[in-house]
């Protein structure tokens, strides 16, 4: 990532031990406030890219994906939901 100069400044020092790492939580300053960008796909697992609104900070959270079921279109196009 490219940073300008006074991004970078303003980038926060992050501190790896005292990292809060909760779903939709800044992992630096604790605060709800994440803007994210769209899901990546890698493998079975996605993440959406953030950037703290607070503090700045930028990351990935990241998510397993789990099988649910299929759903099928039947001759009409209906959409089936499989049991
Ligand atoms: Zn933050």
């Amino acid at each position: 990532m490219l940073y300008t100069d006074e991004e970078e400044r303003n980038y926060p020092k992050i501190d790896i031990k005292d990292l809060k790492n909760s779903m939709g939580v800044c992992p630096h300053c604790k605060e709800q406030d994440l803007e994210y960008g769209s899901i990546q796909l890698e493998g079975e697992n996605a993440y959406f890219p953030y950037k703290c609104n607070n503090c700045g900070l930028e990351g990935e959270e990241w998510y397993s994906m789990e099988f649910i079921g299929h759903n099928v279109y039947d001759k009409e196009g209906n959409l089936i939901e499989v049991e």
